[in-house]
């Protein structure tokens, strides 16, 4: 008895933390340098919905992520950008043959990993902008109560990027 409860607790303890864009079911925000910021919320891995945001002009032409549209006029992210590519530490993007959501995929391990890889590459704009989101809420995986998380921190955030929402539930706060 004791030695399988003992075999049990070693294997939680050796268990592997997830990477932050592996988590689902989550709320999540976007703080850009210049502090603007969004808050979302996906049932889904957090990586595939953070690379749909950042290269939204690919996926939904006629609705584009509202976090794109903003990297696209910001200029205090477009010097942040400038910035680390011109640091001379850093090192050419080399995998030009990767398709984009690959080297997104990349940019994610990069700014999220616990243990970066030891070579800095120079990534795209967008792939850079991977790097300023964060989780805010996990665990959520009734769809209902994510949304209401979601909703709750957006009005207690008051993100500046997020469109006008129904705040008709919390009145009986
Ligand atoms: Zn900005």
């Amino acid at each position: 008895m004791f030695w399988s409860s003992a075999k049990i607790a070693k294997k939680r303890f050796l268990k592997r933390v997830p990477e932050k864009y592996e988590l689902n079911d989550l709320v999540y925000k976007w703080t850009c340098p210049c502090n603007s910021t969004y808050i979302g919320q996906t049932k889904r891995r957090a990586g595939i919905r953070w690379c749909e945001h950042i290269n939204s002009n690919q996926t939904n032409k006629s609705d584009p992520s509202t976090i794109f549209a903003h990297m696209s006029s910001c200029a205090t992210l477009d010097q942040q950008y400038q910035n680390y590519i011109s640091d001379p530490s850093t090192k050419n993007f080399t995998s030009s043959h990767r398709t984009k959501s690959a080297k997104s995929e990349y940019a994610l391990k990069y700014f999220h990993s616990k243990n970066p890889p030891k070579i800095r590459r120079k990534l795209s704009k967008n792939d850079f902008a991977l790097k300023y989101f964060d989780v805010l809420r996990t665990n959520l995986t009734n769809e209902y109560d994510r949304k209401k998380v979601e909703s709750f921190l957006i009005l207690l955030h008051k993100p500046s990027l997020n469109k006008q929402i129904d705040f008709k539930h919390f009145k009986t706060f």
